[in-house]
């Protein structure tokens, strides 16, 4: 495999086999006067303890929205209409708001996409990032605070001085790593970092993520890592889901997808990847996603699919286990 980052990112810490979180038949709509857009359509997935789970997929196919639901953060008109997202067991969907606010930042936390332009331009770094803490700990002593918030800046891999920075005093990597330490700050046992390094060079790309994976192995914490850059999911996640059109249609051991993808759209996704090492024309997947209010029968990816056979106009096909921990939904592999 051959990347545009073609240096990789350091291994990690292999992940346990103990379940953090447990996402079952999640759904979100959004409401248009013209009917319900079907965002998210009954996702499930697992995400291990101290594993990076990468969630790819083309712009719009729903990836934002399912870690909006994940974190119960869907604005209207959005909803979740239905699914369960069970933290370390407890069910995110069932919980008032009150409960919501004790848990986020302490369980879990987001890392929003343009993070870099989620700071406040007129507040210190410092005092971003003692925001969230004093939410939760509004009887810390101001040494103790300030003690925390230097040992989360040297954990990012910035300078203590950057503790008296305004943002505008900060690169665009500096900004995202602030970011990461806010995300961090409470010790959450989940982090999903939505395309995190996404308006970054490509070098800064790589300091970024291996910031994020180092910080993830020093805490132990889960992730997920949104993103539609293949190359550089490869080298930093453990496993991959690849959405299309609100749907998971394909999940498996970044090893296992990037050797033998299954699904057609996945076989798209990869080989799209730009090479370094030989000039070739970039494969395009041709056609439009079908209007998500109306989604057809069967197979959601019928339009699209160069492999579309009668029974995929008619049967949708379940996600299936083919391999060890490989999941996919097509009819090509009955
Ligand atoms: Fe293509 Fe049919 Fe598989 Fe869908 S089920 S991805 S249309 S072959």
């Amino acid at each position: 495999m051959t990347t545009t980052h073609n240096t990789p990112v350091e291994t990690r810490r292999a992940p346990t086999r103990e379940k953090i979180l447990e996402v079952k038949d999640l759904r979100v709509h959004y409401k248009t006067p013209g009917g319900d857009v079907i965002a998210v359509n009954g996702i499930s997935f697992h995400l291990y303890k101290g594993e990076t789970l990468g969630l790819v997929g083309e712009s719009g196919c729903g990836k934002s929205t399912a870690t909006a639901g994940i974190l119960r953060l869907v604005q209207p008109p959005g909803r979740i209409v239905g699914g369960q997202v069970l933290l370390n067991g407890t069910d995110l969907v069932q919980l008032d708001e009150q409960e919501l606010r004790k848990l986020r930042w302490t369980e879990a936390s987001l890392i929003p996409q343009g993070a870099m332009n989620s700071l406040n331009p007129v507040l210190k770094v410092s005092d971003q990032i003692a925001d969230g803490i004093l939410a939760h700990e509004p009887k810390i002593s101001k040494a103790q605070l300030k003690e925390r918030i230097l040992e989360l800046l040297n954990m990012v891999g910035l300078p203590g001085r950057t503790y008296d920075l305004f943002p505008h005093e900060l690169s665009g990597g500096m900004k995202q790593r602030v970011c990461i330490a806010m995300g961090i700050a409470l010790g959450p046992s989940l982090v999903i970092a939505d395309e995190p390094t996404s308006a970054l060079d490509v070098v800064v790309q790589r300091v970024v993520a291996q910031t994020l994976l180092d910080v993830k192995d020093k805490l132990g914490v889960s992730m997920i890592l949104i993103g539609h850059d293949m190359g550089l999911q490869a080298q930093l996640v453990d496993r991959i889901a690849v959405m299309y059109a609100g749907n998971i249609v394909e999940i498996a051991p970044v090893k296992s997808i990037f050797e033998e993808p299954l699904h057609p759209y996945t076989q798209l996704l990869i080989n799209s990847i730009p090479s370094i090492k030989e000039r070739k024309p970039l494969k395009v997947t041709e056609g439009l996603t079908h209007d998500l209010r109306t989604p057809p029968p069967g197979c959601i990816f019928q339009f699209r699919c160069p492999e579309v056979m009668e029974q995929c106009r008619q049967v949708v096909p379940p996600l299936r286990e083919l391999r060890p921990e490989h999941f996919v939904a097509c009819h090509l592999y009955e």
